[in-house]
C-alpha cells in the first residue's frame, strides 16, 4: 500500500526535497495534501505535478487565487487557508505520514494534532519540539504516533542507534557535529558588519534563510542540543557540539565500551528524508555518492563560545530547563527576522535572545496553553528588545559604499 502523505511546508527547501524524493519512488506515496505560506505559484505547480485532494495557504485571497487556477486547469484539488485547516488536515484520517516542514513556531500546532492522532511524524521543524519537548513527547507516547527525525544529525543518530540495545548507561555520549557554518575563521571584530546574504551562504547546505542564519550563528547547534535531548531521552549534560567543516559525518553515538558508531553521507538532505520515509526499509535517494578519496581529510574542532555566543545562551538554557527553551527559541526567531529585514546587526541576534532569557527566568510550560502564552510574552520581549537597538544603532545608515545595505 502506497503511503499517504501530508506535506506541511512543501514549497521550502525541505519541502522542495521531499517531493524530489517522492518523485523518484512514485509507486511507494500518494501525495495526499500540500501547504505553504505565501507561495502560491510554487504550489500551484507542485498541485500540478503531485494532485493532491488538499492544498493549504494562509491567507483568504491566496486561497481564492489558488482554487481558481486549479480548477482552470481542470484539477480538484479543494483549497483551504488558516492555522486551523493545518490542524485539522494534520488530525484527519486519510493520511498515514506527515512531513513537518513548516519553519518555526507556526509549525508546532499541526505537529501537535498530527501526534495526538498517532501519525508517522518526519520531524524537519525542531523549533516544535524545542518550543515544547516535553509535551510533545508525551502527546507522541500515549497516541503510538512514531517520530522519525529528518534533521540530518538526529537522523544520523536515529541510525547510529538502530537495533542497539538501549539499556540505561549503554550511550554515554551523543556527538553532534556542526559544519561551523559561514563565519567559523571570519575575524570575531568583523562580525556585526554582516550582511543577510553573507549569513545566508551556507558553506556545505543549501537551506531557508532562518536556519541559514541561525548555522551562522550556531543557534541552530543549540536548538539541535535540546531537540536531541527530548528526541532521545538522554541528560543535556551527555549531548555535545564538535565543529566539522566538511560536514561528512551527520553525528555520532559513543557507547559504553567506547565504541563510536558515526552515519557518513554527502550533505544532501535527501539522505535523511528518503531514509525517514522509508523507514523502517531503504529507497533511492537521488544523492551523489560519497566518495571519500575526493574528500580526503575530515577535521574537528570544539566550538568557540566567544565567537557563537547564541550556542552558549542554548547550553545554558537546557541546563535551566522548563519553560526556557520556549523562551529561547521566541526570542530568536524575533531576532532573527529583525536581521533578515536589516534591522539590527548580525551580532544583536545574541543580544536580543540574552535580553529576553535574563526576563523569564524561571518560565515554565506544562500545557499547550502554557507553551503558546509563553512563546507570545517573549516574543513582544524580543520586538521590544529590537526596537530598542535599532534605536542605538546607525549601521545600515552610515555604509554609504554599500547600497545593498541600506534599510528597505
Ligand atoms: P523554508 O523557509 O525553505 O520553508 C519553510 C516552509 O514553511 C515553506 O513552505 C513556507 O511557505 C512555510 N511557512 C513559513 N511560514 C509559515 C507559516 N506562518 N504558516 C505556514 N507555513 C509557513 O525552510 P526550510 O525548509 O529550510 O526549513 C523548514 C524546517 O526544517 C525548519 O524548522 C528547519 O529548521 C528544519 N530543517 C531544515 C533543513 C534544511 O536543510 N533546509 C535541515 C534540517 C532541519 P512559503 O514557501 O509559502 O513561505
Amino acid at each position: 500500500m502506497p503511503q499517504r502523505l501530508l506535506v506541511l511546508g512543501s514549497t521550502g527547501s525541505i519541502g522542495e526535497s521531499t517531493l524530489d524524493v517522492v518523485s523518484r519512488n512514485a509507486d511507494a506515496f500518494v501525495v495526499h495534501a500540500l501547504t505553504a505560506h505565501r507561495n502560491i505559484e510554487r504550489l500551484f505547480k507542485q498541485c500540478l505535478k503531485f494532485r493532491p485532494a488538499l492544498a493549504i495557504v494562509s491567507e483568504p485571497h491566496h486561497a481564492i487565487e489558488l482554487q481558481a487556477n486549479l480548477q482552470s486547469v481542470g484539477l480538484k484539488t479543494e483549497v483551504y487557508c488558516g492555522a486551523q485547516a493545518l490542524c485539522t488536515a494534520a488530525s484527519a484520517a486519510d493520511y498515514d505520514t506527515v512531513v513537518a516542514a513548516i519553519v518555526g513556531a507556526a509549525g508546532l500546532p499541526p505537529v501537535l494534532s498530527a501526534a495526538r492522532a498517532g501519525k508517522k511524524i518526519l520531524l524537519a521543524n525542531k523549533e516544535a519540539l524545542v518550543m515544547s519537548g516535553a509535551l510533545f513527547m508525551d502527546t507522541a507516547a500515549k497516541s503510538g504516533a512514531v517520530i522519525v527525525p529528518v534533521d540530518s544529525e538526529h537522523n544520523a543518530i536515529f541510525q547510529c542507534l538502530h537495533g542497539a540495545q538501549k539499556a540505561p548507561g549503554e550511550i554515554e555520549r551523543l556527538i553532534l557535529t556542526a559544519s561551523g557554518g559561514p563565519f567559523r575563521t571570519r575575524p570575531v571584530h568583523t562580525l556585526d558588519q554582516v550582511t543577510p546574504d553573507e549569513a545566508c551562504a551556507h558553506p556545505n547546505w543549501r537551506m531557508g534563510r532562518k536556519i541559514s542564519v541561525d548555522s551562522a550563528t550556531m543557534m541552530n547547534k543549540g536548538l539541535e542540543l535540546i531537540e536531541a535531548r527530548w528526541l532521545f531521552d538522554i541528560g543535556a549534560e551527555r549531548i555535545e557540539a564538535l565543529i566539522h567543516p566538511q560536514s561528512i559525518i551527520h553525528s555520532m553515538v559513543v557507547f559504553r565500551d567506547q565504541s563510536v558508531l558515526a552515519q557518513l553521507g554527502t550533505p544532501d538532505m535527501r539522505t535523511p528524508i528518503a531514509h525517514a520515509l522509508a523507514y523502517p526499509q531503504r529507497m533511492a535517494s537521488g544523492v551523489e555518492p560519497l566518495d571519500l578519496a575526493k574528500v580526503a581529510t575530515l577535521t574537528f574542532e570544539k566550538p568557540d563560545l566567544t565567537r557563537f555566543p547564541c550556542l552558549a545562551l542554548a547550553q545554558q538554557v537546557i541546563r535551566e530547563g522548563g519553560g526556557m527553551s520556549t523562551v529561547l527559541n521566541a526570542a530568536n526567531e524575533v531576532a532573527v527576522e529583525a536581521f533578515l529585514a536589516r534591522r539590527i546587526r548580525f551580532t544583536d541576534i545574541a543580544r536580543v535572545v540574552d535580553g529576553v532569557l535574563q526576563k523569564n527566568t524561571g518560565a515554565s510550560v506544562r500545557s499547550f496553553e502554557d507553551v503558546m502564552a509563553t512563546d507570545e510574552q517573549s516574543r513582544q520581549m524580543g520586538h521590544e528588545a529590537v526596537q530598542r537597538l535599532c534605536h542605538s544603532t546607525a549601521y545600515f545608515v552610515s555604509k554609504p559604499n554599500h547600497s545593498s545595505l541600506s534599510r528597505s
